[in-house]
């Protein structure tokens, strides 16, 4: 039996069932805001139990069955862990979370200056004992952030990631630079390190890769390790504000398809990747119910064949979280 730790406890993976690979369930970007913006991103903020259950039993009526929460140190608010922990004893959703440092723009002067061990002590003391004396524990190490360039302290916390892997057995999983080159060199680090590819997820493909150069998606997919598109119901102007190529849901589907074609189904993981309050339902937004609701469907649409679609939402994150 492979092992998920989710924050309510271990869990055997057969168990997990559809899941969202990369969301956010608790998260504050303020710490990272202009000051000119502060108060927009504090009403992005997403700190309510309440809201966050209102919005787990729609996914749950959506046959939804469990959610990564992928919000690293930097973005995360006040007792994420307890809050988490509340949201699925409140609903019955799995609730896997992450322990990472995220990109470098959201460290501490002081946090910069740890040293890889340093931070591997956090990840592992994080995994082996739980956050603080909470006793709630990280399912996976992520999401580590990646700049485009690699910042110091980004790659001193890809090794670290790397180490606190090697000892606990959790998977990585990495939000890249937004260039084509990052995951390849992200996972060599990691490699290079000892971690095998199938620990690996590198997230946000399709901020990551152009979707009219599906080629060089490819070539990464032949890397072996997971990855994730996460930005299903992202808006055109959130592409342009970072200055990447546009891709609408039917393309990302589309390229879904495409990977499946080529050999790589076992490899793809999707979500939605929503981090401010603003998407969810209750405030007119896609939500957690965005996948299962219109994803899945447009996937059948596009010929996406059944067994396709299950390996991609139960089966792969049941593989992917797996201890070991
Ligand atoms: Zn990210």
């Amino acid at each position: 039996m492979a092992i998920i730790q989710t924050v309510l406890g271990e869990i055997d993976s057969a168990d997990l069932g559809f899941t969202l690979a990369y969301e956010h369930l608790f998260s504050d970007l303020t710490t990272r805001a202009p000051e000119e913006l502060k108060a927009i991103f504090e009403s992005f903020k997403k700190d309510n139990v309440g809201e966050t259950v209102e919005e787990l039993m729609l996914y749950r009526q959506a046959n939804g069955n469990a959610v990564v929460d992928m919000t690293p140190y930097g973005v995360d608010v006040i007792d994420r862990p307890q809050k988490l922990a509340e949201a699925a004893r409140q609903t019955g959703i799995h609730i896997v979370c992450g322990s990472a440092f995220y990109t470098a723009s959201s460290w501490t002067e002081e946090e910069r200056g740890m040293s890889i061990q340093e931070i591997a002590d956090l990840y592992i003391s994080d995994i082996v004992n739980g956050f603080g004396s909470t006793g709630i524990k990280p399912g996976v190490i992520g999401e580590i952030g990646v700049s485009n360039p690699i910042e110091a302290c980004e790659e001193k916390s890809l090794k670290a990631a790397a180490q606190a892997s090697l000892v606990t057995g959790l998977t990585i999983s990495v939000h890249p630079g937004s260039i084509e080159e990052s995951p390849a060199m992200i996972v060599k680090i990691l490699t290079d390190y000892g971690v095998r590819q199938d620990k690996i997820i590198i997230g946000h493909m399709s901020t990551t890769f152009a979707p009219d150069r599906l080629a060089d998606l490819l070539a990464f997919a032949d890397m072996g390790t997971y990855f994730a598109f996460d930005q299903f119901a992202t808006p055109e102007r959130n592409y342009q504000s970072i200055g990447r190529p546009y891709w609408s849901d039917e393309e990302g589907v589309r390229a879904i398809r495409f990977l499946c074609e080529a050999g790589f189904r076992d490899k793809i993981l999707i979500s939605c990747d929503e981090i401010n309050t603003m998407l969810n339902v209750g405030k007119g937004g896609p939500g957690y119910i965005y996948i299962p609701n219109v994803i899945v469907p447009m996937m059948r649409a596009q010929g996406i064949p059944e067994t396709d679609i299950h390996a991609i939402t139960v089966e792969n994150p049941a593989k992917a979280f797996a201890i070991g």
